[in-house]
């Protein structure tokens, strides 16, 4: 199992880090064909117009389009900002998942929060386990959902914070960022084509 995460801007690295401590291989992915070989790509977060200025710069868009549609890949903020289909606003997008996406839908006064989250589908990969907890950075909510993707979390007033269609995953909060490292191992799950 090898995964790849896009690396032109953002926090790869800490990915990378989650990713080696549960034993995986990876590779950043600057290049299309960096795509070559991988089982998975993990979009990053950071900011996502910036992430979508270099990803058309570099040619990768056409390419990230390919490689979803045979292998898994996840987006986190940012990075589930970039495979969404809409944000109502113009930057490059990767226009793959049912959702649209609202950048920055917390406001300036809880830019930043922390909270558990009930993400019933991680007992897949750990059965005993608890409450998620997760770290939002000036996060984006996921504001609708349609065709093929449905709801993984949400909120406690309901508003959705991560999402899945197939093979791919959009999460609004930053699994690197904790000790957790559930939300991979779920990921590394589809990526062996498991779910
Ligand atoms: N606010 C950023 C954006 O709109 C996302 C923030 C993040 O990835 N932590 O792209």
């Amino acid at each position: 199992m090898k995964i790849g995460v896009l690396a032109l801007q953002g926090d790869f690295h800490e990915h990378i880090t989650m990713l080696s401590r549960i034993g995986v291989e990876t590779a950043e992915v600057r290049l299309p064909e960096h795509l070559d070989g991988l089982d998975g790509l993990v979009i990053p977060g950071g900011e996502s117009t910036t992430i979508g200025k270099l990803a058309t710069d570099f040619d990768l868009l056409e390419p990230l389009r390919k490689f979803a549609a045979e292998k898994a890949i996840w987006g986190t903020c940012a990075g589930a900002i970039f495979l969404s289909k809409d944000v109502h606003r113009q930057q490059p997008l990767l226009h793959l998942m049912d959702i649209v996406v609202e950048r920055n839908a917390f406001g300036r006064q809880i830019a930043s929060f922390e909270i558990d989250l009930e993400i019933p589908v991680l007992k897949e990969v750990a059965p005993g386990g608890g409450p998620y907890h997760a770290v939002f950075i000036r996060a984006p909510l996921i504001a609708s959902i349609s065709g093929g993707a449905h709801a993984l979390a949400s909120l406690e007033d309901g508003r959705i914070v991560a999402a899945q269609q197939g093979r791919m995953l959009a999460t609004a909060f930053h699994p690197e960022l904790t000790g957790d490292d559930r939300f991979h191992r779920y990921f590394l799950h589809l990526a062996a084509g498991q779910s």
